[in-house]
């Protein structure tokens, strides 16, 4: 993944040696990216992706300067990543499960 689409902003997704300050992920909105940890892999990598593109979409949408405290941004990012790690679990990703069904072409 090198970018995603968010509000119809593209978004940059690096991986970048973030541990070594102390952080595992930050969205620069200047840059318009979001930067996660090299070594994040699976649940952690998720979660940290998500808790970013909240922080995104808040830029994004203009309400990062708006009456919402840093507190309460931090607190709903938090829990929409919780909320969606849950449902990821549930769903089993990379599994055939989630693939799309191919059906095979028939010659007519
Ligand atoms: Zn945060």
């Amino acid at each position: 993944m090198k970018s995603l689409t968010i509000f119809g902003t593209k978004i940059k997704v690096v991986k970048d040696d973030l541990i070594v300050h102390g952080i595992l992920g930050k969205y620069s909105p200047t840059e318009q990216t979001i930067y996660i940890d090299k070594s994040l892999r699976g649940k952690e990598f998720i979660s940290t992706l998500m808790h970013e593109i909240g922080h995104a979409t808040f830029h994004v949408l203009g309400y990062h300067q708006t009456t919402l405290t840093l507190d309460m941004e931090e607190l709903i990012v938090d829990n929409l990543s919780n909320v969606f790690c849950e449902v990821a679990s549930e769903i089993k990703f990379g599994t055939e499960s989630t693939k799309p069904r191919r059906t095979k072409k028939r010659n007519s």
